[in-house]
């Protein structure tokens, strides 16, 4: 089968474009003839080598996946050969109590497809069946592939772990990323203020469509100081985070007292400042949120398959030009997601 693949970790030049034998499935795997695969900022970080993610190599990324059964193991009886399947990217035991819990994403041996294993940056991929969902009819594979992973991410962010309310107000950073998108979608389903940020003009409009009540330009307007102006001074409730150093500061000016930051991501590096009297005397709560469970993800799936989220491609590529594809990712110039067709 043909496949992307690095050999060694480093920029977009060590993807090549190869033939690879096909995966062998066990007992309980399904084999899925890849049609789609989305691009993620997890690709990149693998891609270069971080720490987090140790694999052998070479390796296949590619974690948002979307295809055709092709075959399943002896065990497997969810799904049958043919059927369209999305791939749950999130891989954990089904054993340990925070699985059987329903919240896998805190399971010890959690990882991800296309991470830990081998992805859907090729024709043909291996999953565990309860990684494989049905896709709903109203979507193409590239619509299908372009949300597991953000989906889950947004939906762990706003609701599990900000616990968002109705009527509540929440800024978003990034309408255009992957992440952003799906988030000021679900945000103002749930019915609260959604107030996004855009690094261009011609972002703005898009953000709005999707539900945004207001649109910051952050490459031209102080983004807490607007803030401070839509909110009558208060500051929001919630701000749902995945910049880093370039944003962190205006994350914390934003929040009203009392306010929950939640951050998923480090685009812009690893590190910020934080002055603890500021966090406690304004009596912030600042989480962590990593993925989401496979439950968020089948209702974040039933959402799309009633038109009530929308994908939001901003290009597709075919596969043999992953590495243009990634090049894109890295310009931050594109709104939602870029997605490989196979
Ligand atoms: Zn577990």
């Amino acid at each position: 089968m043909k496949a992307v693949l690095f050999r060694e970790h480093g920029g977009p030049e060590k993807l090549s474009y190869e033939d690879l034998p096909k995966p062998e499935i066990g007992m309980q795997d399904v084999l899925v003839r890849v049609k789609a695969c989305a691009l993620n900022h997890l690709d990149i970080w693998i891609r270069q080598g971080n720490p987090a993610y140790p694999m052998p190599l070479p390796h296949v990324p590619g974690s948002d996946i979307a295809g055709i059964v092709e075959a399943v193991g002896g065990q497997v009886d969810n799904v049958a050969v043919g059927d369209r399947v999305l791939v749950s990217p999130g891989i954990s035991c089904w054993r340990c109590n925070e699985c059987l819990a329903g919240r896998d994403n805190f399971c010890r041996s959690y990882a991800l497809i296309g991470a830990m294993t081998y992805g859907g940056y090729a024709e043909y991929v291996k999953v565990p069946f309860r990684n494989v969902l049905p896709i709903p009819s109203n979507l193409s594979f590239e619509e299908a592939a372009s949300f597991p992973l953000v989906s889950v991410t947004a939906a762990h962010m706003l609701f599990a772990q900000a616990q968002l309310e109705h009527g509540e107000t929440v800024l978003i950073m990034g309408a255009g990323s992957g992440v952003g998108s799906v988030a000021v979608q679900m945000a103002h389903l749930a019915g609260a203020r959604v107030i996004t940020t855009v690094g261009s003009d011609e972002k703005t409009p898009k953000a709005v469509l999707l539900g945004a009540h207001a649109v910051i330009n952050h490459s031209t307007e102080k983004v807490a100081e607007r803030v401070k102006l839509l909110t009558e001074g208060r500051g929001v409730d919630v701000v749902i985070e995945h910049i880093g150093p370039a944003v962190w500061e205006n994350c914390l000016s934003s929040l009203a007292k009392g306010g929950r930051l939640i951050t998923c991501g480090a685009t812009t590096g690893a590190d910020v400042k934080l002055d603890l009297r500021y966090v406690y005397s304004r009596q912030f709560v600042i989480k962590g949120s990593y993925m989401g469970t496979r439950a968020e993800l089948v209702k974040a799936t039933e959402l799309f398959g009633q038109g009530k989220l929308k994908p939001v491609i901003d290009r597709t590529y075919p596969l043999s030009e992953a590495k243009a594809a990634q090049q894109q990712l890295l310009s931050r110039k594109f709104f939602g997601k870029i997605v490989l067709t196979v």
